[in-house]
Parts: structure tokens; C-alpha cells; sequence
């Protein structure tokens, strides 16, 4: 048996469009636990990217989920 130094998983933001052309990686480097990996083309994110890509912030989010009575609290 060998000791195995855990490294978390680091994973760079491929920025808010990376399936565009105009997108520019916005290159933050984070933990994978940081990441938020689109459903639909597999790419990660930071939170700010992700946001972006998906098309409205958490807050707003949340206002619509209050909206419909399912809102859960932040997370
Ligand atoms: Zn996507
Ligand atoms: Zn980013």
C-alpha cells in the first residue's frame, strides 16, 4: 500500500459561452466542488460564468421561485 496525497480536482472555468466563438475562458481555476458543470454541454464553470451561461443570476432565481410558492432558501 501506498500513501496517496488527496488533491481535490481542479477544474478551469471554460467562461460564460464557451460553445461561441466570442467567448473568452475566464480562466479561474477552482475546486471541482466550486464548479458548476452544465447539464447540457458539459462544460464548468465558476459561479459567475455559470450564471451567465444559464441566463439569470441565483438571486433572480429565487425571486421566481418565491414567485411560484417553491422557494427553499439560498443555497
Ligand atoms: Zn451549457
Ligand atoms: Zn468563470
Amino acid at each position: 500500500m501506498q500513501a496517496v496525497k488527496a488533491e481535490p480536482v481542479k477544474i478551469r472555468c471554460c467562461g460564460p459561452h464557451p460553445d461561441k466563438a466570442y467567448s473568452a475562458g475566464c480562466g479561474r481555476v477552482m475546486s471541482i466542488f466550486y464548479a458548476y458543470k452544465c447539464l447540457y454541454c458539459g462544460f464548468y464553470f465558476c459561479a459567475r460564468c455559470a450564471e451567465k451561461h444559464f441566463g439569470k443570476t441565483r438571486a433572480e432565481h429565487n425571486e421566481e421561485m418565491k414567485a411560484a410558492g417553491k422557494y427553499l432558501g439560498n443555497f
